[in-house]
Formats: C-alpha cells, sequence, structure tokens
C-alpha cells in the first residue's frame, strides 16, 4: 500500500534525504504535502517533481511567488503558520517533522494532536516540549518515529523487547573536534569548531557538537522519548560514529545499532517502519576501519554536558531555557562576540537566572523561548556592545 508523506521543511538537509528515498519508490510513497519557510523556488521544485497536493512557505510574503511558480500544477500554494498547522495534521499517513528550531513546535503538535505517525527530526520539539508531546501521543494515540541517529539505533534495538527489560541506554557521541586537542579551548576558532570529523552538517548543530551541548539535547530528547530518568541515560565518547548508540538489558546483554554516517539509513528506518528500505547508503567495512574507540566524556572539558543533564534534571522550563540560551551563545560565538567556552558559562548564567513555572502549553514553551532569547542577547550587547 502507498504510504502518503507529509514532508515539513521539504527544502533542507532532513528533507532532501527524506525526498531521496522516497522518490526512488513512487510505488511506496505518495509525498501530498511539502513545506519551507521562504526558499519558494526550492520548494515550488519540489511541489512539483513529487506532485504534491500541497506546498506551503511559512513566510506569507512569498505566497504571491509560490502561487505563480504552482501555476497549473495543480498543487495547493498556502502559506503562514496555519496552512503549515494543515500540511502536518491533513491527510498525510506519516509525517517527517524535519523543520529547524521552535518553528517546528506548533506543526510536529498538530500533527501528534491528529494522531499521526511522526519521523521526528526536530530535536526541539522533545528538548523544549517532552512531556507536552508524550502526553498528546499518549492521548491521540500518535506514534513517535525518532529520526535523530543515536535515537533511531536506540529505537532500532528496543525492537521485539519488552520495556520493563531495559536497564539503561547509551548514547554514544563523536567527541567533536575538539575531543583531545586542543588543550585551551579559549581560542578555538568558529572556522575550527565548524569542522566536524564524521559528520557533515550546519554551523549551529556543528558547534553543538563541539561544546558536546548537542549530546546534552540529545539525552534530553531520549529521557522523553524513552522515559527513562537520568541515571538510566549514559553518554560514551566514540569517535569513529560507527556505534550509534546501545541498550543495556536486565540480563547484562547489549544490543547496538551501527553503521556509516548517513541520515539515510535512520531516515529509511522510520519511513518504513516496522519494515525496512533498500538504501543506497555505503556499506559498513569493519576490517577496513579496523578498530572501535569509546572513552568517557570530559565533563571538565564540556561542560555543557553537564549544565544539559543539570537542565534535564530539573526540568519544566529549564530544558527551554538551556536551548534558547545555547542558540544565541552559539550565533554569538560564530560571529565572533564571544569566545567557545563562553557558550557553555552563557547557558549556565542563563539557566540560574531563570525563575520560569513549568510550561503548560506550546504558546507558554514560545514564550519562555522568547524571554530567554531577549534577556541573554541583551546580556550579550553589556559585554560585547
Ligand atoms: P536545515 O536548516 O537544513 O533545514 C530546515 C528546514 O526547515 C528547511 O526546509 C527550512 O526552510 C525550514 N524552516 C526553517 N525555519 C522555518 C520556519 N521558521 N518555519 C517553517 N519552516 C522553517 O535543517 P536540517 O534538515 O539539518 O535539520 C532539521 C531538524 O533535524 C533540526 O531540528 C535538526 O536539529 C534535526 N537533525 C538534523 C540532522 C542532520 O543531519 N541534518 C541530524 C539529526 C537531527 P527554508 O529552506 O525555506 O529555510
Amino acid at each position: 500500500m502507498t504510504r502518503k508523506i507529509a514532508i515539513l521543511g521539504a527544502t533542507g538537509s532532513i528533507g532532501s534525504s527524506t525526498l531521496d528515498l522516497v522518490e526512488r519508490l513512487p510505488d511506496r510513497f505518495e509525498v501530498v504535502a511539502v513545506t519551507a519557510a521562504s526558499n519558494v523556488e526550492s520548494l515550488a521544485v519540489i511541489a512539483r517533481r513529487t506532485k504534491a497536493k500541497l506546498a506551503v512557505i511559512a513566510d506569507k510574503s512569498r505566497l504571491g511567488v509560490l502561487e505563480e511558480l504552482l501555476a497549473e500544477t495543480g498543487c495547493q500554494a498556502a502559506a503562514g503558520e496555519q496552512a503549515l498547522n494543515e500540511a502536518a495534521s491533513g491527510d498525510a499517513d506519516l509525517v517527517i517533522a524535519a523543520i529547524v528550531g521552535c518553528a517546528g513546535l506548533k506543526p510536529v503538535m498538530a500533527a501528534v494532536e491528529a494522531g499521526k505517525t511522526v519521523a521526528l527530526a526536530n530535536k526541539e520539539a522533545l528538548v523544549t516540549a517532552g512531556d507536552l508531546m508524550i502526553e498528546a501521543a499518549t492521548g491521540s494515540g500518535a506514534t513517535i518515529l525518532p529520526v535523530d541517529s543515536e535515537h533511531n539505533a536506540i529505537f532500532q534495538c528496543l525492537a521485539g523487547n519488552r520495556r520493563e527489560d531495559v536497564s539503561r541506554i547509551i548514547l554514544t557521541a563523536s567527541g567533536g573536534p575538539f575531543r583531545v586537542t586542543p588543550t585551551n579551548l579559549g581560542d578555538v576558532s568558529p572556522e575550527q569548531a565548524v569542522a566536524h570529523p564524521n559528520w557533515s552538517m550546519g554551523a549551529k548543530i556543528s558547534v553543538d557538537s563541539a561544546t558536546l551541548m548537542n549530546k546534552g539535547l540529545e539525552l534530553i530528547e531520549a529521557h522523553y522519548l524513552f522515559g527513562l530518568p537520568s541515571e538510566r541515560i549514559d553518554i560514551v565518547i566514540h569517535p569513529q560514529s560507527t556505534v550509534h548508540s546501545l541498550v543495556e538489558f536486565v540480563d547484562g546483554s547489549v544490543l547496538a545499532q551501527l553503521g556509516p554516517p548517513d541520515m539515510r539509513i535512520p531516515i529509511a528506518y522510520a519511513l518504513a517502519w516496522p519494515e525496512r528500505l533498500a538504501t543506497p547508503a555505503e556499506r559498513l567495512d569493519l576490517a577496513a576501519l579496523g578498530r572501535l574507540d569509546f572513552e568517557a566524556p570530559d565533563l571538565a572539558r564540556f561542560p555543557a554536558l553537564r549544565i544539559a543533564r543539570e537542565a534535564m534534571e530539573a526540568g519544566g522550563a529549564a530544558p527551554v531555557v538551556l536551548n534558547a540560551a545555547n542558540e544565541i551563545a552559539v550565533d554569538s560565538f560564530l560571529k565572533g562576540r564571544i569566545r567557545f567556552p563562553e557558550i557553555a558559562e552563557t547557558v549556565e548564567r542563563a539557566l540560574g537566572d531563570s525563575g520560569f513555572t513549568a510550561p503548560r502549553s506550546i504558546g507558554d514553551v514560545l514564550e519562555i523561548d522568547r524571554t530567554t532569547r531577549a534577556r541573554v542577547e541583551a546580556s550579550m550587547r553589556e559585554v560585547c556592545p
């Protein structure tokens, strides 16, 4: 049977990898809706190519152009927040949630509340609104399939096992470009920080990998996704990024998922779940790899991981503040306004100053996010006008 899919964030990296897979299999997948923020030309190309029924651009001022580009295609052009929510909750069976940032929260919630199967790449949805998303999914019967490679690995290892037989999960982290050198992280440049050793990603997420904040955000994601407390989620540094994560069971068995660092593999698992799809991804050559290394993370060198764990344990508004403060701090680092160690310092300070009550709706989450960004930006201007 053909699976109807909506791709939220179709013009991005995850969106492109998804299209690369589904366009090879027109008998299995029908793309019904595609969305983007402002990249109207690429969105129209994708909508034409996939024969989508609905194309939504978040930026309303671009609607006229989208309508022109889609004239006589039979594809409806729409714009704005409400239309994004409709793309997420419309006639798709499977929603690929690949919008970046908190802009993805409302559409993801719309898909979850509509009881969809959601292939979730958007980290912020669980990091900032984990309790709300899981509660809504439980109420509507929605299924959340993790796309992030570590969570997807854990999800794969859990298949066929009882949740009560899990003793802990172990997330792997590459350790980023500064795992060992330089000794002094005070002078590293944005160019050095974005040069990730294994994965090719955007600047923000690459800096997050360098500070290990990315692993901190994934820790929070895992906490909500798999319903496990802090003491049952461990992190291990694994520089080769071949073991994507592991699950330890009560009998002492440990299952791991391995593969080349290619996001099409976890995306394919989410697309075909509970089946599998053949993908064009490279095959793993263990003999060529030769060795797999593991070590404990250095929390003194990478305090972001400790700070993220503390925010997760605090719960409530803390993960929202962590995420928002980190985005502003990373942006300031990329613009040369603050030094690398100040990213974690900024986030820790923001958490100390926050004093918010726990969010009870996506609106509350977005308000805490907005206020935190404004506060952190103002504090940046004081330090570095
Ligand atoms: P990209 O920046 O490549 O793409 C983001 C997509 O979201 C684009 O289609 C963009 O449209 C759209 N978008 C951006 N802002 C808005 C907005 N305000 N409203 C509506 N749509 C918007 O991101 P990635 O594909 O790399 O990542 C997507 C998500 O997946 C992120 O949360 C990321 O953390 C997560 N992720 C990514 C991985 C990766 O390897 N790339 C791995 C694991 C998780 P436009 O083109 O018009 O700007």
